[in-house]
């Protein structure tokens, strides 16, 4: 007999995991399915996120960083250290434990909020009264039927047409996590978040690191101010070789080595590479989800197209995280995950597109949240802006992290905080206060009065409100 459920989530990553146990919270007989496997071919919940993206990417992201200190920092602190060394598969085992200790912890997860968990790929294969999914696992499948359902299928890495990802020489996320030694030369394509922060690893353990993109701006997203202090910082301190306005040509991958054919500045070059990874960018995952079947439209891009509260055109089908709009982020997709479960139990589950903290964990991180100084130019905002430098910041002195600084941008007229823009330590934790901020519709004045701990990094923030008043006390 077919299994009925209240609620069916397609896809366990940090959307679809969350969206399942909220629901299950309120009440809705809930199944997750989802394809994952790892390495082991061993089935993983967690989705990108857990398995091959944020967790395990900051796992190392940590552990290159102590090597470094301990190769070039340690010194100035009056420590010293002998004979450092690296063990590139201890590394990879503490981020494998991580890893399997947090997709474990979903599966508990499931079993104390009653989800029912299903191991295969669901497809939709008809809809009615309710709808049904086939769940499709090696040989065998059943099929499920449940009155809504969530789509929560992620993405997957963007290819490069005719540049095969083999995982070894050639490599998307999943190789860049699990490199068995360190390359001599690692090229990246992409100089995005994910290129920056697989880059950042393996120079920081050794490998010396080609990025090449094709914009021929560095992190167009981000503050201007923001992109151009870190692309100093990353060329010049770092020591990623970053080349703009790339054209990739032909890459043949060999036996021990991968070449790479591009143009740089009307220079047609040959550069040759030990390992090569392919970070450019991601795409929403819908293959053989059966879309077509109940009615659901992908865009031209092949995001799921939902309206403001991610209903798609089909009655009482969902889609969240990176497979429609916005940006693809875990946090985005878990929230619209939360939104998704309560509308369905009659709740106004809602998200606020315009408030989703953006952070890039290079060394030193970049947070912003809310508008860029660029955008509010473009759409003719008058605003003040104060800018804080982590130099005078006495914590950032003693964490020996000086560099960077916390941009405010606040309305000319109203005062109220229109964009928080972070370059330095810990700005993955300090844009939280910003985006608290920005959620209560604070102005500058507000945290301007707030009192903040001394010493810590988060004066910076406050300094930055103060200068948006020209009133600094720091500086
Ligand atoms: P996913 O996490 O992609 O999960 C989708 C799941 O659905 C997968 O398990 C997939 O196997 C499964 N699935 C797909 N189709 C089917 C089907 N038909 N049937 C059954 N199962 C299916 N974001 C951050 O916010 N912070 C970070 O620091 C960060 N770091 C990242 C680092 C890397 C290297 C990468 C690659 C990504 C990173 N991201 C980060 C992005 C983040 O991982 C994604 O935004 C997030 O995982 C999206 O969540 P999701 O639930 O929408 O989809
Ligand atoms: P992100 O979306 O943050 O993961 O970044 C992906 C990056 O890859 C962006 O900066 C893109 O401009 C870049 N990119 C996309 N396609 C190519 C390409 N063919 N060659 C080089 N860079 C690319």
């Amino acid at each position: 007999m077919t299994k009925a459920f209240d609620v069916a989530v397609i896809g366990a990553g940090p959307g679809g995991y969350v969206a399942a146990i909220r629901a299950a919270q309120l009440g809705l007989n809930t199944v997750c399915i989802d394809e994952f496997k790892s390495e082991d071919g061993k089935a993983s919940l967690g989705g990108t996120c857990l398995n091959v993206g944020c967790i395990p990417s900051k796992a190392l992201l940590e552990s290159s960083e102590n090597y470094e200190r301990a190769l070039h920092k340690f010194g100035e602190h009056g420590i010293r250290v002998k004979d450092v060394s690296l063990d590139v598969a201890a590394m990879l085992a503490r981020k494998d434990k991580i890893v399997q200790q947090f997709t474990s912890g979903i599966g508990l997860l499931f079993k104390k909020n009653k989800v029912t968990s299903m191991h295969g790929h669901g497809r939709l294969t008809g809809g009615g009264e309710s709808y049904q999914i086939e769940v499709s696992n090696g040989g065998t499948s059943e099929t499920v039927s449940a009155k809504h359902v969530v789509i929560a299928t992620g993405s997957v890495p963007r290819q490069i047409p005719g540049l095969a990802v083999d995982n070894v020489r050639v490599c998307d996320n999943t190789g860049a996590l699990s490199l068995k030694e360190v390359p001599g030369r690692l090229g990246v394509i992409g100089a995005g978040v994910i290129g920056l922060e697989m880059g950042s690893v393996w120079k920081r353990l050794g490998s010396e690191v080609t990025i090449l993109e094709a914009l021929p701006v560095f992190l167009g997203a981000a503050d201007e101010g923001v992109s151009k202090e870190a692309w100093r910082i990353f060329t010049k301190s770092v020591g990623l070789d970053i080349k703009l306005g790339c054209k990739i040509g032909a890459v043949k991958a060999g036996k021990k080595s991968v070449s790479v054919q591009y143009e740089h500045e009307g220079t047609a070059t040959v550069a040759e590479f030990d390992r090569l990874v392919v970070a450019v960018g991601r795409v929403p995952n819908t293959r053989g989800l059966g879309l077509e079947t109940v009615g659901v439209k992908a865009d031209a891009r092949g995001f799921v197209e939902v309206d403001e509260r991610n209903r798609t055109v089909a009655p009482n089908i969902y889609a969240i995280g990176d497979v429609v709009r916005g940006p693809m982020l875990a946090h985005k997709s878990s929230e619209e995950g939360v939104a998704v479960a309560e509308t369905i139990a009659g709740q106004h589950g809602h998200v606020n597109l315009e408030h989703i903290p953006w952070v890039i964990y290079t060394a030193p991180e970049i947070a912003w949240v809310g508008r860029t100084e660029q955008q509010l130019k473009a759409d003719g905002v008058a605003y003040r802006s104060g800018q804080f430098p982590f130099i005078v910041s006495g914590r950032a002195r003693a964490l020996g992290e000086t560099a960077g600084f916390v941009k405010m941008l606040a309305d000319e007229r109203t005062d109220r905080i229109l964009g928080v823009h972070i370059l330095g330590p810990f700005a993955s934790e300090l844009i939280s206060e910003a985006v608290v901020a920005m959620e209560f519709g604070a102005t500058a004045e507000d945290i301007a009065r707030i009192v903040h701990a001394h010493p810590s990094l988060s004066e910076a923030l406050h300094e930055a409100a103060l200068g948006v008043d020209k009133r600094f006390l720091s500086l």
